[in-house]
């Protein structure tokens, strides 16, 4: 008999997520997080006594607790929490901004963005409702052919610029790929964003964490920090192939019936060692190559008049077209967001403000300093520097008394997350049913194709759902 019905490889929001939703029908679950936080991507570190959130710049897929078939209310259901746990506060407002050539406004409020296309694209506000309707019939959880966004976006708008100007915030919140999006994602993240919105909870990811570590540990789920898994352990059946256990660094080997991986599809496949003659997959092939750079910085409110501070997130692109990949250089300055968390509403007003930026990097170029202490540092000064001035020339230069500033790379992102290359986003090949070869085996989280921190929460629930807890009659809330 198998030490636990199910085992899941991460402690992040989707496996989080998916212990709650197991262990909620008094079901025997583990959950082993390499790191002695939770979190993953979305977690916290302290410095000079101050908490920091390392991913956080706004949750999507805002609802207000009204629209019961929402999916942040979906998710809220599933997990048996209350809306009332968790207050929030949502977006002023964001912009997407081409300096000298055009913007677009938009809000939690869907009309903002109808409003500003139909002013500054007039010709194209026809089109652009259809598209919307388009988005919302998809089902972009079926499995099919990939289709690519930009020729597809092109043809229905008939706007470069539009187009351009559409893609730039999906793309730096979810695109895994590299110049382009499958338009299912593209689908996914439009209504994530643009149909739903922003807003961030009342207290820190911290908190956050705390209430769905409380609620599973209420359903009896037990979480495991500090230890990595090494070895996921593969038995050959005469019906197929199946796991049934994992072996930790220590050495301990824990098994189960069922495994969920949320730790990326090319790194769990790396945990499983060759059959000795069967076909196996090129794992590092199937690594994303989209990674970023964030500087986060505390500055005194009473310096920081002059700096335009009336939005909440600010997409920015100073190319003639914009970029989405992996740059030539070690950051590309050309593009970026910069987020103010602190402009949500109804936040109280703090001495400091906080402003975070992020760009494209390149993980190869930061790689080659990974030995060498000296020459990362340089690099990371010396690129902050620059991303300041060119920030400066969009909202305001940042004034010199910075109270603190902390940066991450991809090399960061890499070690503290396990995702092969810094890959945010993860692969581009989704496996939107999330199965594998491995009959009870299955991958939840980003590289299912669900993104952000609800998205990835609901692909934890789904997958439980759909492929774990099938057969029982768990579904209904
Ligand atoms: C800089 C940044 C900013 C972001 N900003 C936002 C935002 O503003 N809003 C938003 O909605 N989303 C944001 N995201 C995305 C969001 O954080 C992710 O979509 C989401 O947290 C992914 O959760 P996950 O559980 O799928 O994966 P992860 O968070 O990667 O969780 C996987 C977990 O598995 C653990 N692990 C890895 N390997 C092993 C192993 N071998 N053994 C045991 N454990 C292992 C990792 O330590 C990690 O805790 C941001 C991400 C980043 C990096």
């Amino acid at each position: 008999m198998s030490d636990y019905p199910l085992i899941i490889i991460g402690g992040g929001l989707s496996g989080l997520a998916a212990g709650i939703r197991f262990a909620r029908f008094g079901q025997k679950v583990l959950i082993l997080e390499k790191h002695s936080k939770p979190g993953g991507l979305n977690s916290y570190y302290t410095r000079q006594g101050r908490l920091f959130e390392t991913g956080l710049h706004a949750i999507t897929n805002y609802a207000g607790p009204e629209e019961k078939h929402a999916p942040l209310n979906r998710l809220f259901r599933q997990l048996k929490l209350s809306r009332q746990q968790f207050p929030i506060h949502q977006q002023l407002c964001s912009e997407v901004v081409f300096p000298g050539r055009a913007s677009l406004s938009f809000s939690n409020s869907f009309d903002r963005l109808l409003e500003e296309i139909r002013d500054k694209f007039p010709r194209a506000i026809d089109r652009f409702l259809q598209l919307v309707m388009e988005i919302k019939e998809l089902d972009a959880f079926r499995p099919q052919p990939r289709m690519p966004t930009r020729a597809r976006l092109l043809a229905a708008l008939d706007d470069e610029l539009l187009v351009e100007l559409l893609l730039c915030p999906l793309m730096f919140y979810g695109a895994s790929e590299e110049h382009d999006m499958d338009f299912t994602q593209f689908a996914i993240m439009f209504r994530a964003i643009f149909l739903e919105g922003m807003f961030r909870p009342a207290g820190t990811i911290k908190d956050f964490l705390e209430l769905l570590i409380s609620q599973y540990k209420t359903f009896g789920g037990e979480l495991r920090l500090r230890a990595p898994v090494l070895e996921i352990m593969q038995v050959s059946e005469q019906n197929g192939r199946r796991v049934h256990g994992v072996r930790l660094a220590s050495g301990e080997v824990v098994t189960c019936d069922v495994l969920l991986s949320t730790i990326g599809h090319p790194e769990t496949l790396a945990l499983i060692p060759a059959p000795p003659n069967g076909a196996t997959e090129n794992t590092a092939a199937l690594a994303g190559r989209v990674s970023f750079i964030e500087s986060i910085a505390l500055l005194p409110r009473a310096a920081c008049g002059h700096i335009r501070n009336d939005r909440t997130i600010i997409f920015y692109n100073l190319a003639e077209k914009f970029f989405y990949g992996r740059p030539e250089e070690a950051v590309d300055l050309a593009s970026g967001v910069i987020c103010f968390p602190d402009n949500f509403q109804g936040l109280p007003t703090t001495d400091t403000i906080q402003i975070r930026v992020t760009h494209l990097a390149n993980y190869d170029l930061w790689k080659k300093t990974a030995d060498k202490q000296e020459a990362y540092r340089q690099l990371k000064e010396e690129w902050i520097k620059r991303s300041r001035q060119t920030v400066g020339k969009i909202i305001g230069n940042y004034p010199e008394n910075v109270v603190y500033e902390d940066s991450f790379t991809p090399l960061t992102i890499e070690r503290f997350t396990a995702r092969s290359q810094g890959a945010v986003y993860g692969s581009p090949r989704k496996i939107k049913d999330g199965r594998t070869p491995y009959e009870n085996l299955f991958i939840a989280g980003t590289d299912q194709g669900f993104l952000g921190i609800v998205g990835s929460m609901l692909s934890g629930v789904s997958i439980v759902n759909q492929c774990i807890l099938q057969g029982q009659d768990s579904t209904r809330n």
